[in-house]
């Protein structure tokens, strides 16, 4: 439909409240089952497959992950070997935790040509004659009604123009692919994050015990406060990044780069707030939907209510898009990369902080009449704490610093945290700018609980 990344970003948000199975089929089809023809197909390729894709007449799916190969995912067996007349490839290995198998009609399959480096992504039709079977339904935790299975490729020809963008590129696709499936999905939880804290309000107010409704009582009250923040300021941060991809997809554009390397390279250039999102909000879904449990105590364990499928269904999404833990430490790599390459000033601004420790501090007392000023003041500070760790981090044990990834995973949560203040910060002092401080009281307060 052409529309621009923050409408693609609101459709993903409320099309996935329903459930995370329907969410989870929804980003598998529509992001990493079919982006990769959009970002790196030929007018071919996409002239031949997006249509049926974009309609509904066919389903995507993505085939990454093998049984020995996950986080690692440039490690995988799946071999493509050129036929003799080079009219083919033939495609054979194993292929897990694919969502969609059971229905889809088209998989974006990696696999290694010869003893290449890098893998290589093609478009393969689900074709059970072309050497395609299926393993049983997966038996998971949660998303039950998501189609999860093994695809088995025997010899399964592919034409060979069917390749998707060139030989070897395949890890690159489908990391590009996954940095828009990781905002994606950020922006999938946030809508199962309404609908918990929904419901827990509307229990709490009908619950009654000590002939008091449970929402009156402080300890719950607080619970909803921080459910409720929690998803506004995932909402800003996540519509917040996606503004700025759409405006450098814009400049791109009219830098005189196609639609498609314009929103390659637009997304790309974002990809450190994509991992900080997914994390980010994954983590919160967790979070809220177990308060939604413990606000409907009892009945929050029961299959009646639905709290408990919310928080089984929640789980996954700690886990595929690159687990959290990979996802904690990528943000963090890559400020690190961009630092080292000259592109942030990382390195300059921690030393600048250690020598504002070692001076003499101000005695002032700061003016904090100022809508914010003081979570300003307190924001300021968290930057210059995760410069200081960040800098000292580099300057101790650069060029190992990678195999230190307690230090990377704590430094990557003050970087989450100081991303998440500052997006709620900015969204609601334009809007209290826009609509007048009252209108605002809520938000307002939101933002400042954030920083107590
Ligand atoms: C329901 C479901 C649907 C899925 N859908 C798809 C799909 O459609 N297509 C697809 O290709 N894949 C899919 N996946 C696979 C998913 O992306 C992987 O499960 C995920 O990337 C993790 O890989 P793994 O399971 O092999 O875990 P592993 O990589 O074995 O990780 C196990 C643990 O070790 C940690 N770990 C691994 N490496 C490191 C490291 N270098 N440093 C520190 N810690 C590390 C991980 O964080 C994790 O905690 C799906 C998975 C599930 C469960």
């Amino acid at each position: 439909m052409g529309m621009g990344f923050v409408s693609t970003m609101l459709v993903c948000d409320y099309i996935s409240g329903a459930t995370g199975s329907f969410s989870t089929a929804f980003g598998a089809h529509t992001g990493i089952g079919t982006m990769p023809i959009t970002l790196y197909g030929t007018e071919e390729q996409k002239q031949k497959y997006v249509p049926k894709l974009a309609t509904g007449e066919w389903f995507g799916a993505y085939c990454l992950t093998e049984p020995g190969a996950g986080s690692d995912a440039n490690s995988g067996k799946t071999k493509a070997v050129l036929s003799d007349d080079g009219k083919y490839y033939s495609i054979t290995g194993q292929k897990m935790w694919i969502s969609n198998a059971g229905f889809c009609n088209l998989f974006i399959v990696f696999a290694r040509i010869e003893d290449d480096k890098n893998i290589t992504g093609f478009i393969v039709e689900n074709d059970p004659k072309n050497g395609i079977t299926l393993g049983d339904e997966e038996k998971k935790l949660g998303i039950h009604s998501s189609s999860t299975r093994q695809v088995f490729f025997n010899e399964t020809k592919v034409p060979v123009e069917n390749m998707l963008s060139t030989r070897g590129n395949g890890f690159k696709i489908a990391m590009n692919a996954l940095n828009v499936g990781r905002i994606k999905l950020a922006a999938a939880c946030l809508e199962a994050q309404r609908r918990v804290v929904n419901e827990a309000t509307k229990y709490a107010n009908e619950r009654i015990q000590f002939k008091t409704p449970i929402i009156s009582f402080g300890a719950i009250k607080a619970k909803i406060a921080d459910m409720a923040t929690n998803t506004y300021v995932d909402e800003s941060a996540c519509y917040r990044a996606a503004k700025n991809i759409e405006d450098r997809i814009a400049i791109r554009e009219a830098d005189g780069n196609s639609h498609q390397e314009a929103e390659l390279k637009g997304v790309e250039e974002y990809a450190i707030e994509c991992s900080i999102l997914k994390v980010a909000v994954s983590e919160h879904v967790q979070h809220t939907t177990d308060e939604g449990i413990r606000i409907f105590g009892g009945m929050g364990f029961s299959a009646d209510t639905p709290m408990e499928s919310a928080w089984r269904d929640a789980r996954i999404a700690r886990i595929y898009e690159g687990t959290n833990e990979i996802n904690r430490m990528l943000s963090v790599g890559m400020l690190i990369k961009k630092a080292m390459k000259g592109h942030v000033d990382l390195l300059g601004s921690a030393t600048a902080v250690g020598e504002e420790l070692m001076g003499i501090p101000s005695f002032e007392t700061p003016d904090y009449s100022e809508l914010f000023a003081e979570e300003k003041d307190l924001l300021k500070r968290l930057k210059k704490v995760f410069l200081m760790v960040a800098g000292s981090a580099v300057q101790k044990f650069d060029p190992e610093l990678e195999e230190h990834q307690q230090l990377l995973m704590s430094a990557s949560d003050i970087l989450i945290q100081v991303y998440l203040a500052e997006s709620a910060l900015l969204r609601t002092e334009k809007n209290a700018k826009r609509f007048g401080e009252e209108a605002q009281a809520t938000q307002i307060a939101m933002s400042e609980t954030l920083f107590i």
